[in-house]
């Protein structure tokens, strides 16, 4: 049975707890999300890879990407305990932001609230996981490996 057309595109309204305004060509990004992957975008002309994913690249402006999933580990190069959030993220305080480093790419998000602070170094290996928020919304966070 062919899927039925969506009037509008709003999966992006799926992610993380605050809505994200919709960029149509990315929001497979929320699909993937909802098999359990996470997926970044790599050109296919000059092969600068995003995440988050981008549906044009910044490097060559060509819109020949393709999708691939961010498996392994990546290296945490930065972290910061948030006391104070921005509007709309008051109720998750407080939590972590980082910077994952894997190699090619670098991912920031969040360090899962299940890791005690005293556990976090900069080096630490980290791996990159789907999660579903207490609401139903997508997102990730980064884990130990
Ligand atoms: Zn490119």
């Amino acid at each position: 049975m062919a899927k039925k057309k969506r009037e509008v595109d709003d999966r992006f309204k799926r992610f993380g707890t605050v809505s994200f305004t919709s960029i149509s060509k990315v929001n497979d990004f929320i699909d993937y999300l909802d098999q359990g992957k996470v997926m970044g975008t790599r050109c296919k002309q000059c092969g600068r890879v995003h995440f988050p994913p981008r549906a044009d690249c910044a490097e060559c402006l060509s819109s020949d990407i393709e999708w691939f999933e961010v498996s392994g580990t990546g290296k945490l190069i930065s972290f910061s305990k948030l006391i104070y959030a921005p509007v709309g993220f008051e109720e998750d305080l407080p939590y972590s932001i980082a910077v994952l480093d894997y190699g090619d790419y670098k991912i920031f998000g969040r360090i899962s609230k299940d890791i005690p602070d005293e556990e976090l170094r900069i080096g630490m290996a980290m791996k990159t996981e789907p999660i579903t928020l207490a609401s139903g919304q997508l997102s990730y966070v980064f884990t130990k490996s």
